[in-house]
């Protein structure tokens, strides 16, 4: 009997033993669950920080248009910016480009000067998208295009900030949007009131001219350097001089310009003058939408044809 008991005794303390131990066991592997969990989490958010990383690009799309300019940007900092719309005829090529890209909102959108190829859609634009800021030149046209636009953007209660040289649109460390053009406030064409925007970002730098001609590159007194331009009123010789060229001196030149317009654009001295600069030319009447990625340092370029 007594045998027996301290028999039961030894059994009871193996029993709590092994109780302890399984509650041990499982309290180490719960820490270590929890532990390993923690880990997955600080992996997961590194994964979010290198996508974060991959997201922080500039990608700016030259929309075809045809004949016109219409410029869609995905700014490093999430903001967006659009220059110009092309003719009222392709507003729907424009917005359904944006919509496809997944943004309902503008930040920024410039309206280079009041000739239809460029402002035409606009007036859609702004009545499709939420939009923050308008910038255009104080510049007089009584054309229907331009009239309908200014009442659009009166309906819409938004307001137009005068573009002009010295503007800083965005001046953040690494992204710089500044407005080097118009210089002057009263030109006999219309062309030279054009919007001329420059981006830095990092090491590299985009220069988008509208249609300003030759008297407005002369009148342009800050760096104009770039590594990709828009080429000026797709490519006519009344822009893109030698010595202008030569200032900018990029890598690679973007004309935005129908097939068979009846401007003859580009111009033959234009696209030579490019070549014997080796200057990488793309055109939108032969390589479709262009659409140029960076991360600052690299530059990308992308053709739909
Ligand atoms: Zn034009």
């Amino acid at each position: 009997m007594k045998f027996f008991k301290t028999n039961k005794k030894i059994k009871l303390f193996f029993y709590i033993f092994f109780i302890c131990s399984i509650i041990t066991i499982f309290n180490n592997n719960y820490l270590n669950d929890h532990k390993t969990n923690n880990t997955n989490i600080e992996k997961d958010e590194t994964v979010n920080f290198q996508t974060n990383e991959k997201d922080e690009k500039i990608k700016i799309h030259f929309i075809d248009v045809g004949q016109g300019d219409s410029i869609f940007i995905e700014l490093p900092n999430n903001e967006t910016m659009l220059i110009d719309a092309g003719e009222s005829s392709k507003e729907e090529v424009v917005s359904e480009y944006i919509n496809t890209l997944g943004y309902n909102k503008i930040n920024y959108v410039i309206g280079t000067h009041p000739h239809s190829d460029h402002i035409g859609g606009l007036a859609h634009i702004i009545n499709s998208f939420n939009i923050e800021k308008i910038y255009m030149p104080k510049a007089l046209s009584t054309s229907k295009t331009y009239e309908n636009l200014l009442n659009t953007i009166y309906k819409n209660n938004k307001n137009i900030i005068t573009a002009k040289a010295g503007i800083k649109i965005i001046d953040e460390d690494n992204l710089k949007i500044n407005i080097l053009a118009p210089n002057n406030n009263n030109y006999s064409n219309l062309n030279n009131y054009s919007v001329i925007i420059k981006i830095n970002y990092k090491s590299k730098s985009f220069l988008f001219m509208g249609d300003a001609e030759i008297l407005s590159e002369n009148e342009i007194l800050t760096d104009v350097s770039a590594d990709i331009i828009k080429i000026g009123h797709h490519g006519s010789d009344t822009s893109s001089s030698e010595s202008f060229l030569s200032k900018v001196n990029p890598k690679y030149a973007i004309i935005m310009v129908g097939e068979n317009n009846k401007y003859n654009h580009p111009n033959q001295t234009i696209l030579d003058r490019l070549e014997r600069n080796n200057i990488i030319t793309y055109r939108t009447d032969l390589n479709g939408n262009i659409v140029i990625t960076s991360d600052g340092n690299e530059i990308n370029v992308k053709v739909s044809r």
